[in-house]
């Protein structure tokens, strides 16, 4: 009997946020593997196996999914969002390219989630709608010195930016950091939003402009997005301006 491995997004948080195809792979699924708090979103179901792991244990946590693909069972690796976004999907694919020959013939299939950018975007207007970019802040993969290159290159280059993992309390500096570099490059006046926990019960949702952006209002599960030179306010008469990102963008000099 061969096995078969789903790597899912679970959407941002709510149920409503994920998609009828990745709650369909967690129905099949015999076993299913993930960061803690993300199988505390899965409901249980009777005979179905769980291996939470720690955060920082993705590529481990890849091969036990993998063995367990092959050993005949069916096997669903969940993350946040989409998997393939700073996710497991990448650490499954590394796994399997370094791993035991056997993994390369296992059914594997990535089922797409609703990522904190699309939702983020969703609930602030629509800042993502010329060129953009995502960044993670994390330095736990790559130096510093790299995450600001990119930073200063997509700002300068007119993209608007989705930055996840902005800090964290391992990591409390990186977000101040970051600014302080697009203050460079960018206006004062660009707008930067910060959309906390999407869909959860405790979302919180705040735009500021750039030279008032403080990283304090960042935690974890935070996605802050900096607008492109484009990128506007529409006012509205009461509550939050839209922010949006024309479609177009003019010639530059
Ligand atoms: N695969 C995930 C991202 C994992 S990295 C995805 O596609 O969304 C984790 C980071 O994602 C967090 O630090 C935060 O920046 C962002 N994030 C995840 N869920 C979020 C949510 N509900 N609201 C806002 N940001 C979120």
């Amino acid at each position: 009997m061969s096995g078969r491995l789903y790597i899912v997004g679970l959407g941002p948080g709510s149920e409503a946020m994920r998609t009828p195809e990745a709650e369909a792979a967690l129905v099949k699924a015999d076993d299913l593997v993930g960061y803690e708090p993300y199988l505390a979103r899965v409901a249980e179901r009777p005979g179905q196996r769980r291996y939470a792991s720690d955060n920082r244990v993705e590529l481990d946590r890849a091969r036990h999914a993998l063995t367990l693909a092959a050993e005949g069972r069916t096997v669903a690796v969940c993350s946040g969002g989409d998997a393939g976004v700073f996710a497991m999907a990448a650490a499954v694919f590394e796994a399997v390219e370094q791993g035991d020959p056997v993994w390369r013939a296992l059914e594997i299939e990535v089922v797409a989630g609703v990522s904190a950018m699309f939702a983020a975007a969703a609930r602030l207007g629509a800042p993502l709608g010329g060129d953009f970019c995502a960044i993670s802040l994390s330095d736990n993969l790559k130096p510093w010195d790299v995450v600001l290159k990119r930073l200063t290159a997509a700002a300068q280059a007119g993209f608007a930016i989705a930055l996840y993992n902005p800090l964290s309390r391992a990591r409390p500096w990186q977000l101040g950091a970051a600014f302080e570099a697009l203050r460079e490059v960018l206006p004062g006046s660009t707008p930067v939003a910060f959309a906390a926990a999407i869909s959860r019960p405790d979302e919180a949702v705040r735009v500021a402009e750039l030279q008032a952006a403080d990283p304090a209002w960042a935690d974890m599960r935070t996605l802050v997005l900096i607008g492109a030179a484009t990128t506007r306010l529409v006012a509205r008469p009461e509550g939050r301006p839209w922010l949006y990102t024309p479609r177009s963008a003019a010639e530059e000099a």
